[in-house]
């Protein structure tokens, strides 16, 4: 199949535009990402992924990084980005502050994966025997990679990928296709003598540049660890309940841009509104966490998980109000990883106690 005429290329533009996608870019499919496969397969062999041993079983599905294994003939990856971060955030209850801005809302991947789907139905009908498959994080491709080669943004020293114009609280998906769009070029990485992220980072989980350390992440123990949390890293997990967005935050790439233009979807659930840190060590939280995080991301993270998040950050706040709370905890708590890190928020440095 030869390349495309421009007008395909403004045909799926627009359509992206119109379901609501803040930028596209689309990348050749004809050549496989070689050289990020080998920095991921690094990545697995230094046990960066530490429990997340998903992607262990998977390191060496190649369709990672060639997309034929997931479309025959597929010769354009379409990558799309969409906006979250909303204007009104200041305004948000101060459970949903503790949670990472992608999370404090519905999960988002029912509503992008319907857009997806709904642009792949248009590339469709772009040419006789035309094949499109939306992807929206149920395969395991580097999905910053593609986007980084259909110069839908950089990826910057904290391992996001940053879009001009639009930051990196963005959501991407993509579409693959058989037609033959012509490629845009990737753009140059421009953090420059920055290192505003890897200074910020509470836990220090920035090794080198560009280089993620999921081990030390926020995110990583506060979402897919099970057990305990290190000690060590526990006063940098600071007032984060579920994932962390510091890295985010202080990139000048990230000030400035426009809110998500349908902020809706990430506002805080209603039910979020009247909850409180001290609810997640109540006995009964396990029967009730069901109902507290349904259709969220934070259900991800499990009862005993939550609970135990809860005790690190109000450990973390010493506010005296929450002491009894934890004590309860550490005492009598059905799950010893949450009894542990009660002990632990009890006995860490409480002003006058
Ligand atoms: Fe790059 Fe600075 Fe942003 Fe980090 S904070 S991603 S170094 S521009």
């Amino acid at each position: 199949m030869t390349a495309s005429p421009s007008p395909s290329k403004k045909l799926v533009t627009d359509k992206a535009k119109e379901l609501g996608f803040d930028a596209i870019g689309f990348a050749s499919a004809k050549a496989p990402l070689e050289a990020d496969f080998q920095r991921y397969r690094d990545f697995l062999r230094e046990g960066m992924h530490g429990e997340m041993t998903w992607l262990e079983e998977g390191a060496d599905l190649r369709e990672r990084v060639d997309s034929a294994e997931l479309l025959e003939g597929s010769e354009t990856v379409i990558c799309l980005a969409r906006r979250y971060q909303r204007a009104d955030e200041e305004s948000d209850p101060p459970f949903a502050r503790s949670i990472a801005r992608y999370a404090r809302g519905h999960d988002y991947h029912n509503g992008l994966r319907k857009k997806l789907r709904q642009l792949a139905a248009f590339v469709r009908t772009l040419g006789e025997r035309v094949e499109a498959r939306p992807l929206c994080d149920e395969e395991p491709i580097l999905e910053r990679a593609w986007a980084a080669r259909a110069g839908l943004g950089f990826v910057g020293k904290n391992g996001m990928l940053i879009v001009p114009g639009h930051g990196s609280y963005v959501l991407l998906g993509e579409v693959l296709t058989t037609l033959a769009i012509e490629p845009d070029s990737a753009i140059p990485e421009r953090c420059g003598s920055c290192t505003r992220c890897l200074d910020a980072c509470p836990t220090r989980a920035f090794p080198r540049p560009f280089v993620l350390d999921p081990r030390r992440c926020v995110a990583y123990l506060t979402i897919e660890l099970e057990g305990d949390a290190p000690e060590s890293l526990r006063e940098g997990i600071g007032e984060h309940l579920f994932g962390c967005d510091d890295c985010q935050t202080v990139c000048p790439f990230t000030r400035g841009h426009k809110a998500a233009s349908r902020a809706e979807t990430f506002a805080p659930l209603e039910r979020w509104s009247t909850t409180e840190l001290t609810d997640l060590l109540a006995p009964d939280f396990e029967s009730r966490f069901g109902e507290l995080t349904r259709g969220s991301p934070l259900f991800r993270a499990g009862p005993v998980g939550l609970a135990r998040n809860a005790a690190i950050v109000l450990g973390n706040r010493k506010d005296v109000s929450s002491l009894p709370v934890l004590q309860t905890a550490a005492s009598s708590h059905p799950s010893l990883v949450v009894r542990r890190a009660a002990t632990w928020a009890v006995n860490w440095g409480w002003p006058n106690t």
